[in-house]
């Protein structure tokens, strides 16, 4: 018996080449988007305060009331790793007085979010998240601009199916309205309740609007609208933020039953979803919160933002953003030496593999991303060469050190040609810089 094998924990994965280059990629992309728009890049430390998230996500919520990572450290601090990271961004915002900064703020980031979960295809316990923040703005010109931003950076993943789900939530006042007529409405059929939602009534009952569950959802075909309660100002809003939109060639649909898991939303609240994904089809959820700032101690603070699953986003890239990137990164070529040291390659004692070492070293200084396989067979050449969609294979013999050449040949066609050194070189740096103009435009 050898030693125990250990595996990654449960809901949680590794991610391996070459499927890591495509994350790499499409995290370039919201830079240069984000970048486009005023966005600067916010790290946040990958655990908090329990109290930030609880303060700020909700107490009521799925998220803190059973999903949280949280523990005790040596020290005695009750911290938890972030369920996400909206709290995290109004807390630094608050905590280095960016109040103060010419407003708005815009940030973004992107990194991992850790939920305990039920995982499933799509959801993980480790997940990941590309997400903005838009602070110190004004309604809905705000929430516009985020929108437009987002579905600008799905556009140039190569998206054209997606669906933005726009509705508003309202504010404090047409909620606290809705919720108690909601509540006069199920009340009496508290019985035909799961008990997750009777226990909702008490808590979060507009999270019963959430259900999956047959019954419940017949039960509230009839139940009263958010619609019915909202303010004059709430209304006006998300007529502005439609208009904008439509002004702009956004297109959305008023989903009127869209309400999001997190506490801190007020007024326009929207989601993405992709029908490419099953049960699991959100890939981005956001909105705008005036409360959340002033709850963490900051000033009255417009904030607006959304979290787009990476995860799943890789899960749905289109086709074509895929190609383009698989060219930008099949950009290895691959040395082979043939021939012995005798015939003065490479050193005595370092024999072939040093000399394959040696050029694939000459052409990376020359800007050409190359690996030695040293004297492998041309079989286990190419297969390697497939492997890492090498277009390339570089083969040195003692003929090409004795003549000053390389014999250069295509992957695809199989096809070689031997030429000098220096042509070689020119030709593999023209070959390699090609694939990246036709690929990064
Ligand atoms: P939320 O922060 O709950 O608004 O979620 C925003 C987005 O993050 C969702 O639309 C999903 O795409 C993604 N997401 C949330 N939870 C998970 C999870 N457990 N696994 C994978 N993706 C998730």
């Amino acid at each position: 018996m050898g030693a125990k094998r250990y595996q990654a924990v449960k809901g949680t994965r590794d991610l391996l080449p070459p499927e890591t280059a495509l994350w790499a990629a499409v995290e370039a992309v919201a830079r240069r988007v984000f970048g486009r728009y005023g966005f600067g890049e916010i790290r946040t430390p990958i655990f908090e305060d329990t109290e930030l998230f609880a303060r700020g996500v909700g107490e009521s919520t799925d998220i803190v009331g059973k999903e949280m990572y949280s523990f005790t450290d040596k020290g005695g601090r009750n911290v938890t790793l972030r369920p996400e990271s909206t709290a995290s961004v109004c807390r630094a915002y608050v905590e280095h007085g960016m109040q103060t900064l010419p407003q708005p703020v815009r940030l973004f980031y992107i990194g991992p979010q850790f939920r305990y979960e039920r995982p499933q295809k799509g959801r993980y316990r480790q997940f990941h998240q590309i997400g903005a923040e838009l602070l110190g703005g004004k309604g809905a010109e705000s929430d516009a601009e985020i929108l437009l931003m987002l579905v600008a950076f799905l556009r140039e993943l190569g998206f054209t199916d997606l669906k933005v789900l726009l509705n508003t939530v309202g504010d404090a006042e047409s909620r606290a309205e809705f919720r108690r007529r909601l509540v006069e409405y199920l009340r009496p059929h508290a019985e035909a309740l799961s008990e997750d939602s009777r226990r909702r009534l008490d808590t979060n009952p507009l999270r019963i609007l959430d259900t999956k569950s047959p019954e419940e959802q017949k039960l509230l075909a009839g139940a009263p609208h958010l619609e019915e309660c909202l303010t004059d100002a709430s209304r006006s809003q998300f007529a502005r933020v439609q208009e904008i939109l439509d002004r702009m060639g956004v297109e959305y649909d008023v989903s009127s039953r869209l309400v999001r898991g997190l506490d801190y939303y007020t007024n326009t609240v929207f989601e993405i979803v992709s029908e490419g994904l099953g049960a699991q089809n959100a890939i981005c959820g956001g909105g705008a919160y005036e409360g959340l700032v002033e709850e963490l101690g900051g000033p009255a603070t417009y904030g607006v933002g959304f979290a787009i699953g990476e995860d799943r986003l890789i899960e749905v890239l289109p086709g074509s953003f895929k190609e383009k990137q698989k060219l930008q990164v099949g950009g290895t070529v691959v040395v082979r030496v043939i021939g012995d040291s005798a015939e003065g390659l490479g050193d005595a004692r370092g024999g072939l593999e040093v000399a394959g070492q040696e050029l694939a070293e000459e052409l990376r200084r020359a800007g050409v991303p190359a690996v030695s396989l040293g004297d492998a067979t041309p079989a286990k050449t190419y297969a390697y060469a497939e492997h890492v969609g090498a277009p390339a294979i570089v083969v040195l013999g003692g003929d090409e050190l004795k003549t000053g050449t390389l014999t250069v040949r295509t992957t695809a066609t199989r096809k070689q040609e031997t030429m000098p050194r220096e042509a070689a070189f020119s030709y593999l740096k023209a070959f390699f810089a090609s694939f990246v103009s036709s690929s990064s435009s």
